[in-house]
């Protein structure tokens, strides 16, 4: 691919709280060894970004937002290598991994950066510059090539919601032997649907809102249900009173966790995906007696990332059809204030083919 012309100057996003965004200009980077320059084409909003960021600035220590261009689902084109990279090359299409940990500690020997503990971790859109810009300046090293057949929507989707979805169904082995109730369908878990359904196992998808339950038969689920007093009796129903063999809680809210301790089967297999909010439960009739494995399951690494691509292109999905509102950088405001609302789907930040 040609050379492409890069311009000095660029807009990039910052969210100084209370509500309100900030377009600022910077001068484009240029990548050092084992650094790239990629040129934005799709970035996503993320619910995290709305509860530690875009309203007060949340969180303590390593976990807190260092006044950085947001955005941590980035999606775009290598427009220029540094010195010291070899898989990746100009023109390249890629995902980015949204964590850069220390690179020698065991979470970041597995390639889980997310669980690095190390002050040098550094989250995009957190610590160091994000995918709220037209160019990102990415380590090489936590780079994931995006197969041709996925839109960069789709890669910005799997940088943070789908692969943590994926790892979700990974952890519980979901096959197609099993029946997969799924508690709460916002992106995350509407993507649990989309790859439990595709793995073949039969779904039952369960959300207070309608529109949600009703998108989620439309993504795969056998049944949806709307959340509710009989929730656990129609599950029961469907299943010949044997419950669930996979349950996995997207909600983070303790009735959506305790829902699917109880319609768990025997012997099943019970994932907490959801964050926050507590939940309590009697371990007796609802884990031990029934032989349950409880697990819990944080975002994705770098190798899940990677299966959870070639994943979706095996099995023909495309979670940009998840994205219900598109913006360009410039109407960012707009794109905050509508996600934060609270009635849309994944909302996400392109730009133009240059
Ligand atoms: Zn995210
Ligand atoms: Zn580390």
């Amino acid at each position: 691919m040609e050379r492409p012309k890069i311009p000095q100057r660029m807009q990039g996003v910052v969210l100084p709280g209370g509500d309100r965004t900030e377009i600022r200009e910077y001068a484009v980077p240029r990548p050092g060894w084992g650094q790239v320059l990629v040129q934005m084409k799709a970035s996503g909003l993320c619910g995290s970004d709305l509860k530690f960021i875009y309203h007060d600035h949340v969180g303590t220590g390593g976990s807190q937002y260092q006044g950085v261009i947001a955005g941590h689902e980035p999606s775009g084109q290598i427009v220029e290598v540094g010195s010291g990279v070899s898989s990746f090359t100009v023109g390249d299409r890629v995902v980015v991994y949204h964590i850069n940990g220390c690179g020698h500690c065991a979470e970041c020997e597995k390639g889980f950066m997310i669980g690095c503990t190390s002050p040098e971790r550094q989250a995009y859109g957190w610590q160091r510059d994000g995918g709220h810009a037209d160019y990102l300046l990415a380590d090489a090293r936590a780079l994931l090539h995006l197969p041709d057949p996925l839109s960069y929507i789709d890669g910005a989707m799997v940088a943070c919601g789908v692969a943590t979805a994926y790892q979700g169904i990974s952890r519980a082995q979901v096959s197609g032997r099993d029946r997969v109730l799924v508690v709460g369908l916002g992106p995350v878990g509407l993507a649990v649907v989309m790859l439990a359904a595709a793995s073949g196992a039969e779904v039952y998808a369960v959300d207070v809102v309608s529109d949600r339950v009703a998108l989620a038969e439309t993504y795969g689920a056998a049944q949806g249900i709307v959340a509710g007093a009989d929730a656990l009796t129609r599950i029961m129903d469907l299943t010949q009173g044997q419950g669930t063999e996979v349950a996995m809680d997207c909600s983070g809210n303790p009735a959506g966790r305790y829902l699917c301790l109880e319609a768990a089967s025997t012997w099943g297999r019970v994932v907490f995906l959801g964050e926050g909010s507590e939940v309590r439960f009697e371990p007796s009739p609802l884990l031990i007696r029934k032989q349950l494995t409880l697990y819990g399951s944080w975002v994705s690494g770098l190798d899940g990332m990677d299966r959870t691509l070639a994943f979706l292109v095996r099995s023909r999905l495309h979670p940009d059809s998840l994205v219900t509102h598109t913006f360009a950088l410039t109407d960012v405001e707009r794109a905050y204030q509508t996600f934060a609302a609270g009635r849309t789907g994944k909302v996400v930040l392109t730009f133009d083919e240059k």
